[in-house]
């Protein structure tokens, strides 16, 4: 039995990006095609989103050019393929403050977002230091970390300490400390409560196939490219979300693949993005085939 329908949606890409970025120590590889993309588990009462994108105005807009993103479309274009509007989704989970994830909770008026208190905290102190840490802000919109605060204070950003397990019925959070960022997480969705049948939803400790499966599929952790953490602590991380599924490689989706397009049923929209059905309920109707 099959409790949640998980859809990983493109709502952008940058089609350019320096392979380094997704590998850490590819220099001279070239550039690849990076999708921006976010997750829908639809379920048990609850539309939920695996992070929101980001907006593509103000400041969000000057990162996105900075990152030569194209093609970008809003979430009540994305979800529509789906058949949900933003105003649908009731729980978001923020796996990390980087702009292409946390840069949109204000086109999701009646949900509750939850990250890593952590994640929040810490780059607060990273935005309070002088120029020369700036590094540090890589990829955040520091306008996304002051929405969040405003959230708090509204009761609708809960901030985790760790490890939530059946934060919803199936549903687990876990921590990734000090990795891609310093408070990231991600999350196991496991279908009927069963641990072979997992799905983990990586958030940015694994960009790409290459990161979970290495080189050739060689089986050596890579860590990705951009990160304020450690690179230790990003393959540790990378190896428990393997355990989490029982080490079937292809049951770890990285949103920013280009590849999930083949390993799972999909199609692209009339805008050009893709929609990967991962998963579906019982009794749910598929989005991509007809
Ligand atoms: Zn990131």
């Amino acid at each position: 039995m099959k409790n949640y329908s998980i859809w990983v949606l493109e709502y952008s890409r940058v089609v350019d990006y320096h392979k380094s970025g997704v590998v850490y120590g590819a220099h001279n590889e070239g550039y690849i095609r990076l999708p921006y993309s976010y997750v829908v588990i639809k379920g048990n009462g609850h539309n939920i989103m695996v992070d929101v994108g980001y907006n593509h105005k103000e400041y969000g807009k000057v990162l996105g050019e900075r990152f030569n993103v194209v093609d970008w479309q809003s979430p009540s274009v994305v979800l529509k393929e789906v058949g949900l509007t933003p105003e649908d989704i009731d729980t978001v989970i923020i796996t990390h403050a980087h702009f292409d994830h946390f840069g949109n909770v204000e086109d999701f008026p009646n949900a509750t977002f939850y990250m890593q208190e952590k994640e929040l905290s810490k780059f607060i102190w990273a935005m309070s230091l002088p120029h020369q840490f700036q590094f540090l802000m890589s990829g955040v919109d520091p306008s996304d970390l002051l929405r969040g605060v405003q959230l708090a204070k509204e009761g609708r950003m809960k901030l985790l300490d760790g490890d939530v397990e059946e934060f919803l019925p199936g549903i687990d959070i876990f921590a990734a400390f000090d990795t891609h960022t310093y408070g990231s997480q991600f999350v196991r969705v496991k279908q009927g409560g069963s641990e072979e049948d997992s799905w983990v939803l990586a958030g940015d400790n694994a960009y790409q196939f290459e990161n979970i499966e290495g080189k050739n599929q060689d089986g050596v952790l890579l860590p990705v490219g951009l990160a304020t953490g450690s690179q230790t602590e990003m393959i540790f991380s990378l190896d428990k979300m393997l355990k989490l599924v029982g080490r079937d490689s292809k049951r770890v989706i990285p949103i920013h693949e280009q590849g999930i397009t083949e390993r799972f049923p999909s199609r692209t929209s009339d805008k050009d993005l893709f929609i990967v059905e991962v998963d579906l309920a019982d009794g749910e109707v598929s989005k991509v085939q007809k």
